[in-house]
C-alpha cells in the first residue's frame, strides 16, 4: 500500500491474495489493511493538506506533475492494459482501451489543474464602488476518501484521483477488493514524479470495514464513492454523522429503445455493445432492450444469431469478446438471477449456464444470455444483474416504451435507435437519465458530464461540473466603504463616538 508516501504493509501483517478470473490462479499478494490503517492514511492526506504544500501550489504547478503521470500512463499502456486484464477478466480489447483512455483522461485533469489558482472570480452585479469589491474563490475540500469498484478498476482511480488532485485537494483511495492491482500499481507513477508525501494514499482490504471507517472518519471532508446503489446508500447515512460531502455513482438499469424506424444492422450489433460489453459488468449497460412488437422477432433472430457465435476464451487472446465476470461470488450472483428469471416466466432464448467449454472450465464464465418475454415488473428488470444477460420487452407503441423506460429506481443511462434524429432527441427530453446515447451506447468525453438521475447517485463526474464537485465555493467581500460614515448600519447597535461626528 502506498501510505504517507511510503510503500507498506498493512500494520497487523495479514494479506490476501487476488485471482485471475480466467484460470482462478493468484496474480498477487495484496495487504489487507484494518482501520489502524486508515487511521493512518488519513493522518497523512490530513497533513498533507493542512500543511501544504499540494493544496497551496498553483494549478500550474500541480499541472505539471499530473501530466507528468499522465504521460507515464501513456508509455506503460500495453503492461497496464495486461495487469487490468489479469486482475479483472476484462478482455485485452477492453482493458488495452481502458489504458489508452485513462493516460488521456488524466492529462485532461492535469491541464484543467491550470484553471484552479484560487484566482479571484468577480461577482459582476454585486461589485460596487465606494461599497465593496465582491468575489468567489474555488478553493479544494481537503481530504477526500475515495472507494472503486470492481469493474473499471485502473479507470475508477483516475476518474477519482484526476479531478480530486487537479483541485488540490488529498486522498485516500481504496480500490475494490477483488481488483486491487492497478490502483497499487498507480501509487509507484505518483510517486515517480513526485507528487509529494501523504497527497495520494492508496490502501486495500475490505470494503465493509475500510469502507466503514473511511465514510465516519472526522478528519474526512469528502467521500465519492462509485458502486452499487445499496452500499451507496449505506455511505450516505454513514457519511452523514459528520455531514462530509458525498459524491455517489451507483448503479443502473439501462433502457435500450429500438424504434421501427431504426438501422437494423446498426441496431442489432450496438444492443450488444450496449449490454455485452465487459461481460455486462458496466453500471451504463442498456440492460432492458424495448422492441416494437412489430419489428421484435426478426431483431431477436438477428440478435440470437450474433451471441451464439460470440467467441468466449481467454481475455488475454485478442480474438476474445466475451471473457469471464470477475469472481465466482459474482458468477453465482448472475447465475441465481438466470434462474430468477425463469421462474418469474420471462423466456431463455440462449445461454442460461455456466461456460465450462475446453480451457475455460476453472473460469468463471458465463454463457451470454437472452430472455424474451420480459415485462417490467420482473426482478430481472428492476434489478442490476451485472453479468452477460440482457431482458427483451416489447412495447405497443413510443408512449409505452417512454413510461418503462422511466418506471425504475435507476436513472443512468438510456438509449434510442432511430433514422429519426429529431424524434429521438424529443424522445431523449422526456427519459429521467444522466446519459443518453442515440445511435451509440458507452462512448462517454472527460469533457461531458457523467452522473446518475433517482437512486443511480448523486453529482457528476467530468467536465467543468466534475471538477467543481472536488471544491468549495468561497464568497469574499472585502469593503470599499472606508469611513464610518460610510456605514450608517452600524447605528442599529452601536453609537458613534465623538470622533466620528
Ligand atoms: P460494491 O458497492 O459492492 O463495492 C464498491 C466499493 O465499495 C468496493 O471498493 C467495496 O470494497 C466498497 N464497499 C463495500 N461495502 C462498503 C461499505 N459498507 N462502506 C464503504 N465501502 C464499501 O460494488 P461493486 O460490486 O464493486 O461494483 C459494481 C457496482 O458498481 C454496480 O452496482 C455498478 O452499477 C456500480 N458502478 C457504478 C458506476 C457509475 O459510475 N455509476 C461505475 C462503475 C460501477
Amino acid at each position: 500500500m502506498y501510505i504517507g508516501g511510503q510503500f507498506v504493509d498493512a500494520d497487523s501483517g495479514d494479506r490476501y491474495d487476488t485471482i485471475n478470473p480466467f484460470n482462478g490462479e493468484k496474480i498477487a499478494s495484496i495487504p489487507y489493511a484494518g482501520v489502524i490503517d486508515v487511521d493512518k492514511a488519513v493522518a497523512a492526506a490530513r497533513t498533507a493538506f493542512d500543511s501544504g504544500p499540494w493544496s497551496r501550489m498553483s494549478g500550474e504547478e500541480r499541472s505539471d506533475l499530473i501530466l507528468k503521470a499522465g504521460a507515464i500512463l501513456k508509455e506503460r499502456m500495453k503492461d497496464y492494459a495486461r495487469l487490468e486484464s489479469l486482475d479483472s477478466g476484462g478482455t485485452i480489447n477492453k482493458t488495452g482501451a481502458d489504458a489508452f483512455l485513462a493516460s488521456r483522461q488524466l492529462t485532461f485533469f492535469g491541464e484543467q489543474a491550470k484553471r484552479f489558482n484560487s484566482e479571484p472570480q468577480p461577482i459582476d452585479k454585486l461589485m460596487r464602488e465606494g461599497r465593496s469589491f465582491n468575489y468567489t474563490i474555488r478553493e479544494p475540500i481537503g481530504v477526500c476518501a475515495q472507494i472503486i469498484p470492481w469493474n473499471f478498476p485502473y479507470m475508477m482511480a483516475i476518474w477519482k484521483l484526476g479531478p480530486a488532485l487537479a483541485t488540490g485537494n488529498t486522498v485516500v483511495l481504496k480500490p475494490a477488493s477483488d481488483t486491487p492491482v492497478m490502483a497499487l500499481e498507480l501509487a509507484k507513477v505518483f510517486d515517480e514524479v513526485g507528487i509529494p508525501p501523504g497527497v495520494v494514499n492508496i490502501i486495500s482490504g475490505p470494503g465493509g470495514v475500510i469502507g466503514e471507517a473511511l465514510t465516519t472518519h472526522p478528519d474526512i471532508d469528502k467521500v465519492a464513492f462509485t458502486g452499487s446503489t445499496e452500499v451507496g446508500r449505506e455511505i450516505m447515512s454513514k457519511a452523514a454523522g459528520t455531514l462530509k460531502k458525498v459524491t455517489l455513482e451507483c448503479g443502473g438499469k439501462g433502457a435500450n429503445i429500438v424504434l421501427e424506424d431504426a438501422d437494423l444492422d446498426i441496431a442489432v450489433d450496438g444492443s450488444i455493445w450496449a449490454s455485452f460489453y465487459h461481460q455486462g459488468q458496466v453500471c451504463e449497460s442498456g440492460t432492458r432492450l424495448m422492441l416494437d412488437a412489430k419489428g421484435h422477432d426478426k431483431f431477436v433472430k438477428e440478435m440470437l444469431e450474433k451471441l451464439e457465435a460470440m467467441k468466449i476464451g481467454d481475455p488475454l487472446d485478442p480474438s476474445t469478446q466475451l471473457g469471464p465476470v470477475v469472481s465466482e461470488g459474482q458468477m453465482n450472483s448472475v447465475l441465481r438471477y438466470i434462474e430468477i428469471g425463469k421462474k418469474e416466466g420471462a423466456v431463455l432464448a440462449c445461454g442460461g449456464q455456466q461456460e465450462t467449454g475446453k480451457g475455460l472450465e476453472k473460469g468463471w464464465f458465463i454463457q451470454p444470455t437472452l430472455f424474451t418475454g420480459v415485462t417490467n415488473n420482473m426482478r430481472i428488470a428492476r434489478e442490476e444483474i451485472f453479468g452477460p444477460v440482457l431482458g427483451v420487452m416489447k412495447y405497443n407503441n413510443v408512449e409505452e416504451a417512454i413510461e418503462m423506460a422511466n418506471d425504475s429506481i435507476f436513472g443512468l443511462s438510456a438509449g434510442i435507435w432511430s433514422s429519426d434524429i429529431g424524434k429521438a432527441k424529443d424522445i431523449a427530453s422526456r427519459l429521467r437519465s444522466g446519459t443518453i446515447w442515440i445511435n451509440e451506447w458507452h462512448i462517454l468525453s472527460e469533457r461531458a458530464p457523467f452522473g446518475g438521475y433517482k437512486q443511480s447517485g448523486i453529482g457528476r463526474e467530468f467536465g467543468d461540473v466534475g471538477l467543481n464537485e472536488y471544491t468549495e465555493l468561497k464568497a469574499l467581500y472585502v469593503d470599499d466603504a472606508k469611513t464610518r460614515d460610510n456605514k450608517p448600519w452600524y447605528d442599529m447597535v452601536v453609537s458613534r463616538s465623538k470622533s466620528d461626528n
